[in-house]
């Protein structure tokens, strides 16, 4: 089977994986996370949200962290954009890429938004338009898409539609998260082939939560069917608030570890990301879920065994 040589890593941690920390992380300290995580070799860093800061108090700084992040060429910096007025916030700044978000189950969809998922789409036009002014890429992002806390299975007919409304508003990047962990290899496998089918000329990454231990098996997944975008979070951090039980992305530093060991390339400097992930580790002051951090990486055992 042909894999992707070359995987595009989505760095996550300075949104997904530090919107459920508790203690309130400094607005330097994000800034600087940012400019390191910029120093990796990732081209792609998920900055902050404007989300409501009554509903992620810990986003809250998103202009202040943006207007302190030193950009780097080569890099695109995107934000969530999850509604109307999340999108005149991002229109302030000088964000490249706004990330629209979005339920793929009506339940979720209304836990996370308070609204139907039609609702919310009828607000996305004006987003889109919004965008274009400022010269901002539009990307889409879909939680819940393999599974659903509260309705169980998501079924692909349902998925297709939400992903056809996003293609509808001209959006050519459409991202599937497994917010829950509740996705299997073969259901990655299998929706990412008809998906592509279906959406020919779309670019998808795949976000996956390893809630349930099988994020870097969905990986291989995506990767077998061709997927060669995924989120991760420096540190293994992240969650959903509204997603009960939901624990951290898949992090980066397992993931980069992982694809270098299978001959993917990814740019990423994996000991860079190692030292942000400890620098993290005291950030946020509890233990991460990183196997890289526990365990070293397995040319660290060769060379001990050599010494
Ligand atoms: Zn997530």
């Amino acid at each position: 089977m042909q894999l992707p040589t070359q995987v595009t890593i989505h760095e996550v941690c300075p949104r997904d994986g530090f919107q459920p920390e508790q203690a309130w992380i400094p607005t330097a300290t994000k800034i600087e996370i940012i400019d390191a995580l910029s120093q990796t070799g990732v081209t792609e860093i998920q900055a902050t949200s404007f989300v409501h800061p009554r509903a992620i108090p810990q986003l809250r700084d998103a202009e202040d962290v943006l207007a302190g992040i030193a950009k780097q060429p080569g890099i695109s910096y995107d934000a969530l954009v999850p509604n109307p007025r999340g999108a005149e916030r991002a229109a302030a700044t000088d964000i490249d890429v706004w990330h629209l978000m979005l339920s793929a189950s009506e339940a979720h969809n209304r836990e996370n938004g308070n609204r139907a998922i039609a609702e919310t789409l009828a607000g996305f036009p004006a987003v889109v338009e919004l965008a274009a002014e400022h010269g901002a890429e539009v990307h889409g992002g879909l939680a819940v898409a393999f599974g659903c806390p509260y309705e169980g299975e998501v079924p692909l007919e349902q998925l297709a539609w939400v992903v056809g409304e996003y293609v509808a508003l001209g959006i050519e990047h459409v991202s599937l998260g497994d917010t829950t962990g509740m996705a299997n290899p073969a259901q990655i496998y299998e929706t990412m082939m008809r998906l592509q089918e279906r959406f020919p000329g779309i670019g998808w990454t795949l976000h996956l939560h390893d809630t349930r231990g099988m994020a870097l098996a969905n990986v291989v997944a995506g990767l077998q069917a061709g997927i060669d975008h995924y989120d991760s979070a420096t540190g293994g951090l992240g969650g959903c608030p509204y997603a009960p039980g939901a624990t951290g992305n898949v992090a980066t530093e397992d993931l980069v570890h992982m694809l270098h060991l299978m001959g993917i390339e990814t740019g990423v400097d994996l000991d860079a990301v190692i030292a942000i992930a400890r620098r993290l580790q005291a950030v946020v002051g509890h233990p991460l879920e990183s196997r890289i951090l526990k365990a070293g990486k397995t040319s660290d055992l060769a060379e001990i065994a050599a010494a």
